[in-house]
């Protein structure tokens, strides 16, 4: 799998698209670092394994979760591709800080604001990686991981 970057993405206007392309299959995806606009192209094989068409999605990218667990050296990027991804992500972000689970350093939550067709940071500051390795996913990490460490940290608290 080659990977070419930068990328344009035709959303925000940016040259922060992130794009996977698997020269064997030609499938290929792209996603958006800042808007989180996402494109996918996949080949369709029949039962014989012979191609028989294609799927081209794109969804409207509403945000950009970017963060860092504590103690971990991969960061994360996640493409928000609803406005309820949106508002849950802000909450699992804000409750993350809170319970020192994130990186307050590097932890940012962008918005697309469709409207005035621009990014809008919600939480944090949007920095640029130049190095590090970056894990892309789609949506809101496993919305109970703040909760269960910090549940954790608690019970560790009263066993003391
Ligand atoms: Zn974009």
């Amino acid at each position: 799998m080659c990977i070419f970057q930068p990328n344009h993405c035709p959303q925000c206007a940016c040259n922060s698209a992130h794009v996977e392309y698997d020269s064997r299959t030609g499938n290929y995806r792209i996603t958006c670092s800042r808007c989180g606009r996402r494109e996918g192209h996949e080949s369709v094989l029949d039962v014989d394994g012979f191609y028989c068409g294609f799927r081209h999605e794109v969804g409207q990218g509403f945000g950009v979760l970017f963060f860092r667990y504590i103690g971990g050296h991969e960061f994360y990027s996640c493409c928000l591709n609803t406005p309820t991804q949106l508002v849950e992500a802000e909450a699992w972000l804000r409750d993350a800080l809170r319970s020192e689970t994130v990186d307050p350093e590097t932890a940012s939550l962008t918005k697309w604001d469709d409207e005035d067709r621009c990014i809008v940071v919600v939480l944090g500051e949007r920095i640029d990686l130049l190095a590090g390795r970056i894990v892309r996913r789609s949506g809101v990490p496993g919305r109970c991981r703040a909760l269960q460490s910090r549940r954790s940290q608690a019970d560790q608290r009263t066993m003391r």
